[in-house]
């Protein structure tokens, strides 16, 4: 099994990629946004192939990565590009990892129920999620110029402190992370977790619903409508009526979102 075949690269425009990894349970996406000067890769994936191997097949830009949040299921191949930044509150996330989650428990995760072959290179047992120094941190509203193509940070926290989404103004498409995506639940259960943010979240995205054309998030199905976005604030309105925005409270199973507290 090489890299190649772990990966699949989907075209969602001209100059837009995603690459995915149905191999793994997660159901995992990066996006590829190529400008004129230079592309975005946002987020990594998981770490179990190379990625910048099929980026390079992609762009011979210079590429930057932009991380949407520091899990490791976003984070795993960002030790081999050379520019990588991320949001300001979760730089010693990615300098020291998480503190309280354990490298078995991580391996665990990464490597259960596989649906595909891993590349030959690979080895569960010596698996690290990515740790270093990024070249740079951001917070909310700051911009990323790519040549004709800009991207706006705008902070989402709740899935985790320092989590984000980027919007492309070139093309409408809200690359939303672990903020919203279908298909299983939205994860808020985590010690590192605030339920009360994630709803503020959803409250804020809901705002942007005439701007945005789609919704790419961090995993299943890409390209949502953004009319779900409209849909995550009144979730949002929803939980909060019925006092639900905390911990242990379940998961809640809307008509496309589903969060699990
Ligand atoms: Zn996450
Ligand atoms: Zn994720």
């Amino acid at each position: 099994m090489s890299n190649s075949d772990w990966f699949t690269v989907e075209k969602i425009d001209t100059h837009t990629y995603a690459i995915s990894e149905y191999g793994h349970w997660e159901h995992v996406h990066a996006y590829l946004l190529i400008g004129r000067k230079q592309a975005a890769l946002i987020d990594t994936g998981i770490g179990i192939g190379d990625i910048s191997f099929v980026v390079e097949q992609l762009t011979q830009l210079p590429v930057i990565v932009l991380t949407t949040h520091v899990h490791w299921d976003h984070i795993g191949g960002h030790g081999l590009f050379k520019k990588i930044y991320v949001h300001k509150k979760e730089k010693s996330w990615l300098e020291n990892g998480i503190p309280g989650l354990s490298i078995k428990q991580i391996r665990k995760d990464v490597f259960k129920d596989l649906t595909k072959p891993i590349p030959s290179s690979v080895r569960p047992e010596s698996y690290y999620p990515f740790k270093g120094k990024p070249t740079g941190v951001f917070q909310d509203m700051d911009v990323f110029e790519l040549g004709t193509r800009k991207l706006n940070v705008i902070d989402t926290p709740g899935h985790s402190p320092g989590h984000v989404c980027f919007y492309d103004e070139s093309t409408g498409y809200l690359f939303s992370g672990d903020l919203i995506y279908t298909g299983t639940p939205i994860y808020a259960f985590y010690p590192s977790t605030d339920p009360l943010e994630l709803v503020k979240s959803f409250k804020k995205v809901a705002h942007l619903e005439k701007e945005v054309s789609k919704v790419f998030g961090g995993h299943n199905e890409m390209g949502l409508d953004a009319s779900i976005l409209h849909e995550a604030g009144l979730d949002a309105e929803w939980l909060i009526q019925h006092d639900l925005v905390k911990f242990g409270t379940g998961t809640h199973h809307f008509q496309r979102l589903s969060v699990q507290f």
